[in-house]
């Protein structure tokens, strides 16, 4: 994970990046004059002359994004009136124009070099973390209604789905514990008839005393239309009719406390100068982002296969290949095609930014790139990228990867159990007689239960575990660097809590349970066994009565014993 940078960190790695670049300007300015009398000698050769170009081209990038203006406008104009003296195809340079570059170079070389202490500062970027994480341990709800039995009921529903619940029966009460320990969510009765307040209006004084808002679903059995606006007034998430739905719950809960971390965006940046990725590496950085750098466009590929980044900053002009050669490349490769590419550029010519974006390019930062924008640009794209992966990679009714992701990170996982010598397990869990669940109460409340089962698998196992939807009512999960026993108590804690779950349709209420089969690695050793393994521990579930989970027994290392001779 990222270290969050400060603001003060971040405005100091500017400061020391552009003293570095400022000592470099007479060297690399001393390097200009050298290839600019080269050039000359070799009769404006044209490769000559485009190398020169590349050059100056890098130059008024740095100068321009470390904020050397006079420096970069001058140089930019040397760039121009090189690049408009090869126009013509196979023209050769006009000696007036050899003449006008000269007095250009002689204007950029002339000018002071200031002391970077006293340019104005780099604007700091705004520190605004692009995604924050909630607090481990943030999932105590507070349920408040004036009927214990509904409060009773209620909590023990909702702590099968792994919240930690404290209820309260009295206004006064709950007011009292909120001021002391205020929780992750509340979920509040509006009406409490043997006392003065409602809960909408407490709860609006109490958010108002705290000056921060905490989530809040109210529950309440009038659907009127006044009651629901108090509700939303106070600041209410969420509004449930009584008798509550547990999943209607739940969703609520989950929408409004995001239980997965927000992994920080991944960002690749491509860029020949040093001085200039790790200035953008330490912005984007300081805004929560992972950012890997590489000033080699050829080892680019490589780390894009190990980084997976969310997308790719890449420098439109480097000397071994271009910025839109390298795009081209990634964009050939199946694996990359949703990967949104910037290009960066000191390039302004819109022409030329148009042909740069019809390579396969998403967009065009020019630089110098203010910091704000930089980030906002990255995260827009990178989030957008992600979405649309989700959308491809997970199953929509429950959100869980897809059959084929579902695999395909089993693959990974298995390969990285078997490089470190760790235990791995794969389960499978099949709802039981979930026909007859369809037949008595409807394909809608079928579709509930299945997305109740992604929840709770959902919140009870870690992030770094798998969980997919591997069939109709089958799901699977791998349970990394877990050995199978272990999985198997987990998922039979799971299974007890799954089926104290009261679900409801129209027809009334009822429970559901599943049967799991567990194998692991390394007693199955490849992804085909471990999974068919699993699937006939399944079966032996379903066949010793259901609900319950079956561990596979690991193949003996002992062949066979031969047939008996006759
Ligand atoms: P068993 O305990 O042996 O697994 O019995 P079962 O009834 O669960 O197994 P069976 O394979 O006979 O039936 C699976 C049912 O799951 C049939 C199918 O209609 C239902 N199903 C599959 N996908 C969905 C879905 O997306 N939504 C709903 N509501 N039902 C589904
Ligand atoms: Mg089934
Ligand atoms: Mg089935």
């Amino acid at each position: 994970m990222t270290q969050q940078r400060s603001a003060a960190e971040i405005a100091e790695r500017i400061a020391t990046l552009r003293t570095a670049f400022a000592e470099q300007i007479p060297v690399q300015l001393d390097a200009l004059r050298k290839l600019h009398a080269d050039t000359a000698a070799a009769g404006w050769a044209r490769e000559k002359v485009n190398q020169l170009i590349g050059r100056i081209h890098e130059f008024t990038g740095a100068a321009t994004t470390f904020g050397f203006n006079h420096l970069g406008e001058a140089s930019r104009a040397l760039e121009l009136g090189l690049r408009e003296s090869l126009t013509e195809p196979g023209q050769s340079f006009a000696p007036a124009r050899a003449e006008q570059v000269g007095a250009q170079l002689d204007a950029l070389l002339a000018l002071p070099v200031p002391d970077p202490a006293h340019l104005a500062p780099l604007l700091p970027p705004r520190l605004e973390r692009v995604r924050t994480e909630r607090a481990p341990g943030q999932r105590l709800i507070y349920l408040v209604d004036d009927n214990p039995l509904i409060t009773d009921q209620l909590a023990e529903q909702v702590r099968y789905f792994g919240y930690e619940v404290t209820t309260f029966n009295r206004l006064d009460d709950f007011a009292r514990a909120f001021r002391e320990r205020p929780p992750a969510a509340v979920i509040l009765d509006v009406e409490f008839p043997e006392e003065d307040d409602t809960g909408p209006s407490l709860f609006a004084r109490l958010m108002y005393e705290r000056g921060e808002s905490t989530p809040a679903v109210f529950i309440s059995s009038h659907d009127d239309i006044h009651a629901r606006l108090a509700a939303a007034r106070a600041g209410g998430n969420g509004y449930l009719l009584k008798p509550v739905i547990i999943g209607d719950l739940i969703d609520a809960l989950d929408s409004i406390l995001t239980t997965v971390p927000p992994m920080p965006y991944r960002v690749l940046i491509v860029d020949d100068s040093h001085a200039i990725s790790q200035l953008y590496a330490g912005i984007l950085e300081g805004a929560g982002m992972k950012v890997e750098v590489t000033t080699n466009p050829l080892a680019a590929l490589d780390i894009l296969a190990e980084f997976h980044p969310d997308l790719a900053l890449i420098d439109l002009y480097m000397p071994d290949c271009s910025g839109q050669e390298l795009a081209t490349v990634i964009r050939q490769l199946d694996a990359y095609v949703g990967l949104p590419i910037v290009f960066l550029s000191a390039e302004t010519d819109r022409k030329r930014q148009l042909t740069a974006l019809q390579l396969g390019a998403d967009d065009f930062l020019t630089k110098p790139v203010q910091p704000d924008f930089l980030i906002a640009s990255v995260a827009t794209r990178a989030e957008r990228a992600r979405q649309m992966r989700g959308l491809i990679h997970r199953d929509s009714l429950t959100g869980l990867l897809n059959h084929s992701s579902f695999l395909e990170a089993a693959h990974t996982e298995l390969a990285r159990a078997r490089r470190n010598q760790v235990p791995m397990a794969l389960a499978m869990v099949d709802l039981d007689h979930f026909k007859l669940v369809n037949d008595e109460h409807g394909h809608p409340a079928g579709d509930r239960v299945l997305r109740s089962v992604a929840r709770q698998l959902r919140q009870r196992l870690r992030t770094v575990d798998v969980i997919g939807r591997y069939g109709g009512e089958e799901f699977a999960v791998i349970f990394t660097g877990t050995d199978s026993r272990t999985a198997l108590r987990v998922l039979n804690s799971i299974r007890e809590d799954f089926a104290r779950v009261v679900h409801a349709s129209s027809r009334g209420t009822f429970h559901v349970t599943f049967s799991a089969g567990i194998a692991g690695f390394p007693d199955f050793d490849e992804l085909p066994k471990l999974i068919e393994a699993a699937d006939r521990a399944l079966y032996d579930a379903k066949s010793r009565g259901r609900n319950t989970a079956v561990l596979a027994a690991p193949l003996t290392s002992t062949p066979p014993a031969a047939p008996p001779v006759t």
